[in-house]
C-alpha cells in the first residue's frame, strides 16, 4: 500500500476578472490570473484608491538584533 500525497494547490479568485487562478510558484501574477488584469488593478490602485506616499518601510535590522 503506498502513500499517493498529492498536495492540492491554494486556489485564489481573480480580483478583476473573478476567474479561479492556481497559487503556484508559477503564477507570476498572483492573485491575478494574468498579467492584463494585474495591470488593471495596479492601475486603477495607483490612480485613484491610494496615492503613491513613496518608500515608507520598516526595516528591521537584524545585524543589531544578532549582535553578539
Ligand atoms: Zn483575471
Amino acid at each position: 500500500m503506498s502513500v499517493n500525497y498529492k498536495p492540492m494547490p491554494t486556489q485564489v479568485i481573480c480580483p478583476n476578472c473573478q476567474q479561479t487562478v492556481l497559487w503556484t510558484k508559477e503564477s507570476a501574477f498572483k492573485p491575478f490570473c494574468s498579467e492584463r488584469c494585474k495591470m488593471i488593478d495596479l492601475g486603477d490602485w495607483a490612480s485613484e484608491k491610494h496615492a503613491i506616499a513613496g518608500e515608507d518601510v520598516q526595516y528591521v535590522d537584524q545585524e543589531d538584533y544578532l549582535e553578539h
